[in-house]
Order: C-alpha cells, then structure tokens, then sequence
C-alpha cells in the first residue's frame, strides 16, 4: 500500500487538508486522534503508561487523567520523551493494522509530528501543510480555548517548518492567498497517476 504522510505545525491546516483528500475517497488516519483512542484502549500501552507514571495516572473507572499527564509532561521533556516512546510504536501498530483493512489505491497517516516521531521513515511520500505564523495563532485561538503564550510553548515543541520542508516531499500552501481545493486535487491526481491507478474519485 502506497502511504502518505501529512504534517504541518499547529493550526496549519492539516485536517482541513485531510478532509479533502477524504472527500475523493482516500482513506485517512489521523494518529493524533488514535494516541488519545489507544492510551484508554491498549492494554499493554496501559500498563506500560502505568508503569512509568503510576497508576494513579489512570482514574479508577479506568480513563485516563489527561489534565494530570498532560502536567507532568508539559514542562518536562524527558518525560515527554518516556511518554512518546510508548505512545509512538502503539500508534504505528495500530497503523498497520489499519492500512491492512484498506482498499483505495492510497492511504493518508496524518501526524502533527510525523517528522519527530520517525513515522515518516514508514512513508512512500510526505505533505507539509504550510500557513503563515501569524495566521495558525488566529486560527488556533478561533478554534480552541486557548492563549497565545500557550500555542507558542506548543509550537516551540515542534520542529521548525524550514527543517520539515527539508524533509517533506509536497508542499501545501494554506496562506489565504493560494486557493488551498485546487492544491490538493492536483496532489489527488498525481499520486494517482503516480500509481497508474484509473480511479478518477
Ligand atoms: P492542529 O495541529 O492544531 O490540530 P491542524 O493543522 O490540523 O491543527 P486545522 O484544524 O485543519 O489545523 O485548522 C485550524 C483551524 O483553521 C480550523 O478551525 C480550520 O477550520 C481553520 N482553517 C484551516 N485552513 C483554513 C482555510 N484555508 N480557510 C479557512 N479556515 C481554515
């Protein structure tokens, strides 16, 4: 199965751009959401989450504290670091499972760090969804309760974009001044092509 992975840095776009790609039926997997899903669903990711943070970490009707994790992680990279060395490989299981069950002639994995975590090593392509600074902090603080101060420390724990485009095969320009459908039909078409597949979707 022919793989793509799509990242960009918060607020840039990225599910925006998948739910494009998800209206010509390609199959999307957003590993942000599926590391929420597993960490109250894989039990082997539980006890190992619960092993390294205790098991207090976990409430007792068995979700997880998120507020409480997210504290002990948010000013503490090596913690950070523990937990993404768990969190990472349990997501890439589930991925490949997913990808198993899939038909189209590709496949999206959309990860907000797809670079960082080396998913991208396991990927035939990569899209980096690219928005001016100023405009993700709009979007951002449109979308979500949250502070400006706060979206910079987020940002500050991603890579740089001038690094991720080094590493990115497409470049997706969400600036408002580049209409953004067009862009990714033209992708569409080209991995499309690219496969020799005739699905026109
Ligand atoms: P995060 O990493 O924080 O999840 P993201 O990269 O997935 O963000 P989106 O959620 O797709 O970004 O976009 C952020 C916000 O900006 C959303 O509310 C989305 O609707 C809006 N947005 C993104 N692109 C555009 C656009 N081209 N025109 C209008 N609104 C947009």
């Amino acid at each position: 199965m022919f793989k793509v992975g799509i990242t960009g840095g918060i607020g840039s776009g990225k599910t925006t751009v998948c739910k494009i790609f998800e209206l010509q039926k390609v199959p999307v997997f957003y590993a942000d959401l599926e590391a929420r899903e597993i960490m109250s669903s894989d039990e082997k990711l539980i006890d190992d989450v619960k092993a390294a943070f205790g098991a207090d970490i976990y409430n007792t009707d068995g979700t997880l504290n998120r507020s409480k994790l997210a504290k002990l992680v948010f000013n503490n990279d090596s913690l950070l670091g523990e937990l993404n060395s768990l969190v990472h490989p349990a997501v890439f299981r589930a991925f490949d499972k997913w990808v198993d069950r899939q038909t189209a002639p590709y496949v999206i994995k959309e990860a907000a760090l797809l670079f960082e975590s080396g998913s991208y090593k396991d990927c035939d392509a990569t899209i980096l969804v690219k928005s001016p600074h100023d405009l993700k902090i709009k979007r951002v603080i449109q979308r979500d309760l949250i502070t400006e101060a706060d979206i910079l420390k987020r940002m500050a724990k991603q890579l740089d974009d001038s690094e991720k485009e080094r590493l990115s095969d497409y470049i997706l320009q969400n600036n408002e001044q580049e209409f953004l459908i067009p862009q990714v039909l033209n992708l569409h078409q080209n991995f499309l092509k690219l496969l020799g597949s005739n699905d026109s979707n």
